[in-house]
């Protein structure tokens, strides 16, 4: 057996892809699985984009590209920036990349030397994580709490920035809790980034999938200094309902975007050409699909929170952006002696068909992650099968 690299091999078996595994096996023996799983949105991608997905195709537009995208689709990043967020760039401003995760990947490559501590707010996508280790930089995990509304607070930045990080990744909205940080609360996140000289990758992608009355604030829309120090990171995967075609981007300085560009032509090269044509349609075109999302996911957090509301011992803070909600139930995991959050989510599936996230691998222990991404009736029946089984297994 051939022996793998030190890096792969401290790459975990993720607990979601337990449950999954377990999932699939219980509905191939033919249960009723409900998954909360899914993290993507179960709409179809806008009409105009399929469309300019297949005449690129027939019009043989089927060739590398640039590796930093096409500057037709760069220039139609910075428009889509410049309208949904208020954000100048140049088309140079911006690289496209083969998916968000590797405009992060990319980002953090070329911010980013091993050794550097980058801060990463805990809960957090697990992809950061492993991304960070795979650069060699050390993740600084700030535990963030459910009664602050899972938010990074100032000072906590301020603390673990002390002994000299060089990045902060900031995700808003937030996967998996759905916080979504305000322009107050982000101004005084940058006065520390100012004072600690922390450079910012700001993950924005959910930014369109958005609950609260403000209108959303980007990272970089906050001030000058902000705008100078934050790589901006987005794509058409959530907000375009585009998972599969696979085309995220960056917005930030021009040499740093070079930089970006010359990590990506040695790694993914450019990202697939006719999704790329496909993508510049969808964020310049009409936007009813990405509003119709909006309100539908709204609608079921709406439900989904209300029937959650009705099970005692959970405790979860509503979320006002992306489409999870992250509940922490440690509380009955302490009362009724299951060993932790993935027990939880194994038996729940075992008893009842409900799969879930465990939050382990995302920075938050004793919670599950749920997915309103399905149906109403079946997000509902599920919390009632959830409820069903703390019932029974609770003392
Ligand atoms: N960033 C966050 C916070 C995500 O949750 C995800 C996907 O789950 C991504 C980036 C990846 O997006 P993409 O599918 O464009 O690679």
């Amino acid at each position: 057996m051939m022996n793998i690299s030190d890096r792969a091999s401290a790459l975990p078996l993720s607990a979601a892809l337990a449950v999954d595994m377990r999932a699939r096996a219980h509905s191939a023996a033919g249960q009723d699985v409900i998954s909360f799983c899914v993290g993507e949105p179960d709409f179809d991608a806008p009409a105009s984009a399929r469309r300019a997905g297949m005449e690129a195709i027939e019009a043989g537009d089927t060739k590398y590209t640039p590796a930093a995208g096409t500057p037709a689709l760069r220039a139609a990043v910075a428009a889509a920036l410049a309208r949904d967020c208020g954000l100048r760039y140049d088309a140079s401003g911006v690289v496209v990349t083969t998916g968000a995760k590797y405009a992060v990947y990319a980002a953090v490559l070329a911010l980013v030397n091993p050794g550097d501590a980058v801060i990463l707010p805990a809960p957090y996508w697990t992809s950061y994580f492993h991304i960070l280790r795979l650069a060699g930089a050390e993740p600084i995990v700030v535990p963030c709490r459910e009664g602050e509304g899972w938010k990074l607070r100032p000072a906590q930045l301020d603390r673990a920035a002390a002994s000299g990080a060089r990045a902060l990744i900031l995700n808003n909205p937030n996967n998996p809790t759905g916080a979504v940080y305000s322009r107050g609360e982000l101004t005084a996140l940058a006065e520390v980034c100012r004072a600690r000289d922390l450079l910012v990758i700001a993950d924005e992608i959910y930014s369109r999938l958005l609950y609260t009355d403000e209108p959303f604030c980007a990272a970089a829309a906050v001030d000058a200094d902000m705008y100078e120090r934050t790589v901006t990171i987005g794509g058409v995967s959530k907000s375009y309902a585009m998972t599969g075609w696979r085309i995220g981007y960056a917005a930030g300085d021009e040499t740093v975007m070079a930089a970006m560009a010359a990590i990506l032509s040695h790694t993914t090269g450019s990202p697939n050409s006719m999704a790329q044509a496909a993508a510049r349609a969808a964020l310049l075109g009409t936007q009813d699909g990405t509003e119709r999302m909006q309100k539908s996911f709204r609608r079921r957090r709406d439900a989904l929170v209300g029937a959650l509301n009705e099970i005692p011992g959970l405790r979860y803070t509503v979320p006002q952006g992306a489409f999870y909600v992250l509940l922490d139930v440690s509380g009955f995991l302490r009362e009724n002696a299951l060993k932790d959050e993935t027990d939880f989510a194994l038996r729940l599936l075992d008893a009842e068909g409900v799969a879930t996230v465990p939050g382990g691998d995302y920075g938050a222990p004793g919670c599950l992650r749920l997915s309103f991404t399905l149906e109403e009736d079946r997000m509902l029946e599920g919390v009632a099968r959830m409820r069903r089984f703390m019932e029974r297994t609770g003392r």
